[in-house]
């Protein structure tokens, strides 16, 4: 390994940009590299199901060009260059037939959509939306249509089915659950963010999946498992997503359900480190930006010289239904306890109680949103 090889960040979203700019904050003058497979621009990721609401087209989600961000960064950015292996014993990132040395390693390369191979000859219709490029592609075939169907019903299929009302498209939902963002929120928050959604117009095919995508003049054919047929224009998938391991798992770091790192963000490799959509931090994979943000202002201190182990507070998340405004904070998975349930229409509380009365999280919505920080703060932390 070179002294003088720099700190390299695998991903220019929100983790790889915000751990950067941490790292800038206290240090101007270690080199770094900054390595993404995609154009390179900084962008809010939440924002791409907010760009009917906002009334903003794809390139007007972006932020600041790749150029603009090397610079106020002081770095150097490789656009369009793929991560084809890690060799942790050389110090040294594969791309392609290249190597680049790295003194400290950063993988903050996001999670996956999860693909469905549903038959047909659709597939040009089914558009997945993981990022700025996706999503500008799907804007792009979006141009003088009206129907979308979506494939799941978790937070994103549901963001989107309030984003594209909003932008006067007509929207099918299509999801084998009987709930909306099952695992994310309790039946009766799901029940009240249903009805908003179903007063807006949007049309739910619950308990069903899509079993063949069939293409039609200029859209889909869509036949679910219960019989029913839909004809749209445009299909997006959005059935989940699944942290990035493959080539952290080729190069013999520990993985999990996310890559493993401890609270310092350190994999079981020496010098290399993960955060973000990719990382399983101390046990938690959380595809959330808040724990992601705890993260780059820890390692950034780690990297400059000060090894430094990140807190996990109370991690509530807004999901952005502006028909129906929900706020969850889900209580840990193996937390034992009942939920309390006060439900008027869409005004819901509930709040998940221990038995010695303790709240260990909550969902909020329509007039109870409100409540979010004032219940947040009686969350215990996920860190002590
Ligand atoms: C529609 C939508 C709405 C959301 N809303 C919210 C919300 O309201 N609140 C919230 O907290 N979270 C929300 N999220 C989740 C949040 O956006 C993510 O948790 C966060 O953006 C993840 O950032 P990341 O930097 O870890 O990963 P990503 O943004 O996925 O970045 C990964 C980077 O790695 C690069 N990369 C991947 N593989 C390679 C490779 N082999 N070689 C080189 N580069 C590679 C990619 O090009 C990219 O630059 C939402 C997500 C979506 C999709």
């Amino acid at each position: 390994m070179s002294t003088e090889a720099p700190i390299v960040i695998v991903g220019t979203g929100l983790s790889g940009y915000t751990l950067a700019k941490e790292i800038r904050k206290q240090d101007q003058e270690t080199p770094i590299v900054m390595v993404t497979a995609d154009d390179g621009s900084s962008y809010s990721k939440p924002m791409l199901s907010t760009g009917f609401t906002k009334g903003k087209e794809a390139d007007e989600l972006a932020q600041a060009s790749p150029d603009a961000m090397a610079g106020q960064l002081n770095l150097e950015l490789r656009t369009y260059t793929s991560v084809t292996g890690i060799d942790p014993d050389a110090h040294e990132l594969v791309l392609g037939d290249e190597r680049l040395a790295y003194s400290k390693l950063v993988l903050a390369w996001g999670a996956d959509v999860i693909r469905l191979s549903i038959p047909g000859d659709g597939q040009e219709h089914v558009f997945p939306i993981n990022d700025l490029m996706d999503y500008r592609a799907f804007r792009k075939a979006l141009q003088g249509k009206k129907r979308v169907a979506i494939m799941g019903a978790g937070l994103i299929g549901c963001e989107f089915a309030n984003d594209l009302r909003n932008g006067g498209y007509d929207v099918d939902v299509i999801a084998p659950s009987n709930t909306l963002m099952p695992g994310l929120l309790p039946p009766a928050a799901a029940e009240a963010v249903r009805s908003g959604l179903e007063g807006l117009g949007v049309r739910f095919h619950l308990e069903t999946v899509v079993e063949h995508v069939a293409a039609r003049e200029n859209g889909a054919s869509l036949t679910l498992a219960n019989g029913e047929h839909l004809d749209t224009d445009l299909v997006i998938s959005a059935v989940g997503l699944r942290p990035r391991t493959e080539l952290a798992a080729a190069a013999g770091l520990e993985i999990n359900r996310g890559i493993v790192v401890n609270r310092a963000l350190e994999t079981s490799a020496p010098d290399i480190y993960a955060l973000g959509d990719c990382a399983e931090v101390d046990g938690h994979v959380m595809l959330y930006v808040l724990p992601l943000m705890a993260c780059a202002r820890a390692l950034a201190k780690t990297l400059s010289g000060e090894r430094t182990e990140v807190k996990y507070g109370t991690m509530p998340v807004m999901v952005k239904t502006p028909c129906c405004q929900t706020a969850v904070c889900p209580p840990p998975p193996d937390a034992s306890g009942t939920w309390e349930v006060d439900a008027e229409g869409q005004d819901v509380r509930a709040l998940f109680r221990s038995g010695s009365g303790e709240i260990l999280g909550f969902a909020v919505t329509g007039r109870y949103a409100v409540e979010k920080q004032a219940l947040s703060k009686e969350v215990p932390p996920i860190h002590n």
